[in-house]
């Protein structure tokens, strides 16, 4: 049996095998992707992010058991770009995950920044794509809510959770414009803490507008994730959510922003590998450096030089 019929026939090892084949990035990868293509667009991605130590695993745990319950076949891909080892500290913390793993053939893996950035999100939307031709049903995509790569793991989901603590107050400020952007429903997790009603009441203030604006509910579901409530809710918020995307030309429209993401983000790495592979193996950069190093020119008019070239 070739890789891809072991892969198409359900084999978990086949499957990680193609993950890990997808992140490295190999000269097969393209071609191998194109193949599962058309065996993709079954399955529903739920990003979950937020700061680190507001409950997506919990969440993630809790999701995962109901969908199961409903007899789904759930992967789980986490992404965390603070952490420079693949999987290594994330790893470490699943260990109740691993149960869930074991007892349900729910898929998990974890990916930690390798290279750029804009490299880790399009990985994830292959990693997705690679468990959507696999069969999975769910795939939950938990994201360390940090900046950019957050808000790209974010569009390369069908729908986003954002989760918040009553904790941060502060930090919504910050967030505020992203967040705002990609969240289709909010959860205001550790609702047992002081503080969650006026967390919940400041973010449906700043979500005002943008209902009205859209035209549409963007939930703030309050919950307690280790207590397990307020996950059903959540469930049926994400429900719904889905069955809005199906319905009249929501459907089309989700597609067609789909598709165009994963070709922009796919014209955007390989454009800036060729172009760097390029620039790079120039002798030029050596010269550039030495003259820089002995007081002549400036890295910006150098840079400019080096573009100019490749023209
Ligand atoms: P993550 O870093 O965002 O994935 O957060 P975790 O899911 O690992 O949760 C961080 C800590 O918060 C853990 O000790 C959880 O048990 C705890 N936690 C999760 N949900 C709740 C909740 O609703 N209330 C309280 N008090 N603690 C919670």
């Amino acid at each position: 049996m070739s890789h891809l019929e072991r892969f198409y026939s359900g084999d978990p090892v086949a499957l990680a095998r193609l993950i890990t084949h997808v992140e490295n990035r190999g000269p097969e990868t393209d071609r191998i992707l194109a193949q599962l293509y058309p065996r993709t667009g079954k399955a529903l991605s739920i990003g979950i992010t937020g700061p680190p130590g507001s409950g997506k695993s919990t969440v993630v745990d809790k999701l995962c058991a109901l969908y199961l319950g409903r007899g789904k076949k759930v992967g789980i891909i986490a992404v965390d770009p603070t952490s420079p080892f693949t999987g290594g500290a994330l790893l470490g913390d699943r260990i109740r995950m691993q149960d869930l793993a074991l007892n349900d053939g729910v898929f998990i893996r974890s990916m930690a920044t390798r290279g750029s950035t804009g490299g880790l999100a399009l990985t994830t939307t292959e990693v997705i794509k690679v468990l959507d031709a696999f069969g999975k049903d769910i795939i939950l995509v938990e994201t360390v809510g940090v900046g950019q790569v957050e808000l790209d793991v974010a569009e390369a989901c069908d729908i986003t959770v954002v989760i918040l603590v009553p904790e941060s107050g502060d930090s919504i400020q910050a967030m505020k414009a992203g967040l705002m952007e990609i969240a289709d429903i909010f959860v205001v997790n550790k609702a047992d803490r002081e503080g969650a009603p006026r967390i919940a009441s400041e973010i449906n203030m700043m979500l005002d507008l943008k209902r009205e604006k859209c035209r549409r509910e963007f939930p703030v579901v309050m919950a307690q994730a280790v207590n397990n409530v307020g996950i059903d809710e959540l469930l049926g918020r994400i429900d719904s959510e889905a069955e809005r995307l199906k319905s009249g030309d929501n459907f089309e429209k989700h597609r067609k922003k789909m598709i165009r993401y994963d070709i922009l983000k796919t014209v955007e790495h390989r454009f800036r590998n060729r172009l760097l592979d390029e620039i790079l193996s120039r002798e030029k950069l050596d010269d550039f450096v030495e003259k820089i190093f002995a007081g002549q020119g400036n890295p910006y008019d150098l840079a400019r030089e080096l573009i100019n070239d490749l023209k």
